[in-house]
């Protein structure tokens, strides 16, 4: 799908929620999705970044997004629940949720693992989705067509060394996918991931500090699988991980 090329329209009149929409691949893709006209819920941790992207999606003409604070470390079931009634009573309905944000922790041998870094990681990556997209599930069941996306990562299809706690997170995020996929059958919701593969972000630098972030894929490189994954061409795919970058 790195070839798909949306139509001008491919998202009109669509209300998808991002999470870690301030920063990174959620920032491109909330800004992305916006352009081709869906209304986005912007979700994150840190505000300041929230109105910047909210600014520049206003600035450019797009539907005006809302933006949901939230810090998904802390969020609690009645915090999911406010936010599906919020969803509910101003939209009516969702079409589409990008389970996007994610913590990298500190890297190195599970030998040596920090349980406290190993608790926020999994409720980062692993609670916090499964939670929201539990709450958010009757919202979306009212979409005619509704897409749910995870964000896996190559070390959560296969073992590597050193990558810890994130790597068993990216597991259970396929293993959720996989999960949710089989229950929702044939219906109006479809489940999916995307593996991003090595992006220029702040994550991806910490990972891997001396390499040459030039030589890396950009956010807007990945973006026609994310645009696939959320827009109607994909109504029949379910249960499956797609790589956002041709494998090299
Ligand atoms: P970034 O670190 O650039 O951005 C992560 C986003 O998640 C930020 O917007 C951040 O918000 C948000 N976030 C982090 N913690 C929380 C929290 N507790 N509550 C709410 N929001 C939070 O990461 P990337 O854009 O690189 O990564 C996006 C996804 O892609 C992640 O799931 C990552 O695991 C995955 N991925 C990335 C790869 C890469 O090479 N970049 C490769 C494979 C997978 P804030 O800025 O406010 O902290």
């Amino acid at each position: 799908m790195h070839t798909y090329q949306a139509t001008e329209n491919a998202l009109k009149d669509k209300v998808i929620l991002i999470t870690g929409a301030g920063d990174g691949i959620g920032r491109v893709a909330a800004i992305t999705y916006a352009k081709y006209g869906a209304t986005v819920i912007l979700l994150g941790k840190t505000t300041n970044k929230l109105e910047c992207v909210y600014d520049e999606i206003v600035n450019a003409g797009y539907p005006k997004p809302a933006i949901v604070p939230m810090d998904l470390k802390g969020a609690t079931k009645q915090n999911y629940r406010d936010l599906a009634a919020t969803i509910e009573s101003q939209f009516g309905r969702l079409d589409g949720l990008l389970n996007n944000a994610g913590i990298l922790g500190s890297l190195g041998p599970l030998e040596h693992f920090c349980s406290s870094t190993f608790e926020n990681i999994m409720k980062v990556n692993v609670t916090a989705q499964a939670m929201l997209t539990k709450a958010l599930f009757p919202v979306l069941r009212k979409s005619e067509s509704a897409s749910i996306v995870f964000t896996s990562s190559g070390v959560g299809r296969k073992g590597r060394e050193f990558w810890g706690p994130y790597a068993i997170s990216k597991f259970a995020v396929e293993g959720m996918m996989q999960t949710w996929a089989c229950e929702v059958g044939k219906t109006n919701i479809r489940v999916n991931c995307i593996n991003p593969g090595a992006t220029r972000t702040s994550m991806r630098a910490a990972a891997y500090p001396g390499e040459d972030r030039d030589a890396l894929a950009t956010p807007e490189d990945l973006m026609p699988t994310y645009l696939y994954l959320m827009s109607d061409d994909s109504s029949e795919v379910n249960g499956e991980s797609l790589d956002a970058q041709v494998k090299k």
